[in-house]
């Protein structure tokens, strides 16, 4: 063993795409995967370069993570200086500075007093142990009848077993499992539109089937003002005031998943921040390094922490082998410090009005069914399901990454996009639109 063995030759771009075709799965993929995948070479700032030479600009963030952009020199150091010092040790009876650090700034950055924070290594575990806490809290309180939640359609919530129960029953991907999971209490759709005036009728629906499942809900959870993956759809924040009201009333805890709505994406750090309201657990995740390691964290209050405590069994029976992995953390942490330290809102909202004023032509074209935008995040829908490979070929044509599904041709840039790069991405999503609406 020796520490200055040459680094292997670099593989060419076909090598890459047969080795892909023949031993790797992609996401939501048919495995050999017919349409292949792109091999990347690199990326810097908005840009991916493939190994083709073709560099394109990023209209995804990496699903919703990479805010910063990529190869961030602030990022970078960060992660050099912790590899240094250590890249991980285990969680268990250890603690370390980058976790404690990270921990302290999300206690400050979330609303109200969610100051308890659980590292888990990705988004779907961070609801995994959402749920886990609900059901514990309520254990703890000598209520174990109340094991259920209760969300609303429309809602992604990733892809272990709890999340996918708790995903829309019919147009996520995961409808094939639907007589294999665990059964929650769905609502109806919340209303579509963000300025839309309050539904009564859908708030009385809420808050009938809120009281009519009381005592058996541990928790309600929901994707706040923006459901991603499940269809981005836009809600009013007051439904939002209405649940957090519910849940008062009626003994039930509240959920946000804010993985893919926080820090910063909707326009609010968090989503609850368009509602004022603080829920009992919050799960943030995808953004929280900028993109460049796994790493989530599931936040409570200390009346649940302190319920969880004060129970028969006080421990939390859950804990990642990564958990709280250092090199992540202190990732994490310069990715926040970064953040919080700019002018992130002022981005946000100037990436909405450009897109929004970019797209205008998009909202004429047949089959467009509807264009909007919130944030960071800018939705070209169309009234049929789009040949993802056709459009992407269509942005590529453009010098642009997008991955529409279903009828969502979507984007969400780096907070650092130029007013360039933001012309080019509404340019591709409506030739992507364009190529959607061809026979
Ligand atoms: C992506 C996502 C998840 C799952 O996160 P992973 O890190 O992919 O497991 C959960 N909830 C929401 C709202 C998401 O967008």
């Amino acid at each position: 063993m020796t520490h200055s063995a040459p680094p292997p030759a670099p593989l060419t771009g076909p090598e890459i795409s047969a080795l892909d075709r023949r031993h790797v799965w992609h996401p939501y993929a048919p495995h050999p995967d017919p349409a292949g995948a792109l091999p990347v070479a690199g990326a810097a700032g908005t840009r991916i370069r493939l190994a083709d030479g073709r560099e394109l600009v990023d209209g995804m963030s990496s699903w919703w993570a990479a805010v910063h952009g990529y190869n961030h020199p602030v990022l970078n150091r960060a992660a050099r200086r912790q590899l240094d010092a250590m890249s991980h040790v285990m969680f268990g009876g250890l603690t370390h500075e980058p976790a404690v650090r990270l921990a302290r700034r999300l206690a400050g950055l979330a609303p109200g007093d969610l100051s308890h924070v659980f590292f888990c290594d990705s988004g779907s575990v961070s609801v995994e142990v959402a749920v886990k806490m609900a059901l514990q809290y309520w254990h703890s309180r000598g209520r174990p009848a109340k094991h259920r939640l209760l969300t609303w359609r429309g809602g992604y919530h990733g892809d272990t077993w709890q999340a996918m129960s708790l995903s829309d029953p019919d147009n996520s991907m995961h409808h094939l499992w639907a007589p294999l999971l665990p059964r929650h209490v769905f609502a109806g759709l919340p209303p579509a539109g963000f300025d839309a005036p309050v539904d009564e009728a859908y708030a009385d629906h809420l808050a009938r089937t809120v009281a009519g499942h009381a005592d058996e809900l541990a928790a309600v959870i929901v994707e706040p003002v923006v459901q991603g993956a499940g269809g981005m759809r836009f809600h009013q924040p007051a439904y939002l005031r209405i649940l957090r009201e519910l849940c008062d009333r009626h003994g039930v805890l509240l959920v946000f998943d804010e993985i893919a709505t926080g820090f910063g994406r909707t326009g609010q750090m968090f989503a609850a921040g368009h509602a004022g309201v603080v829920p009992d657990i919050m799960c943030v995740g995808k953004a929280l390094t900028g993109g460049y390691l796994t790493l989530a964290a599931t936040l409570c209050t200390s009346r649940v922490a302190e319920g969880i405590a004060a129970g028969e069994h006080p421990q939390l029976n859950h804990g990642p082998t990564y958990m709280a992995n250092p090199l992540a953390c202190a990732v994490a942490e310069a990715s926040l410090e970064l953040l919080t330290q700019g002018d992130w809102a002022g981005r946000v909202a100037a990436i909405g009005d450009r897109l929004a004023t970019a797209l205008k032509p998009a909202a004429g074209l047949p089959h467009v069914r509807e264009v909007r935008t919130l944030g960071a995040i800018a939705v070209v829908e169309t009234d049929r399901p789009v040949d993802v490979a056709r459009a992407s070929r269509a942005a590529l044509a453009e010098g642009v990454w997008l991955r529409p599904y279903r009828e969502m041709i979507y984007a969400m840039p780096p907070y650092v996009s130029s007013d360039e790069d933001l012309e080019l991405i509404a340019r591709a999503m409506c030739a992507a639109a364009e190529a959607a609406g061809e026979d």
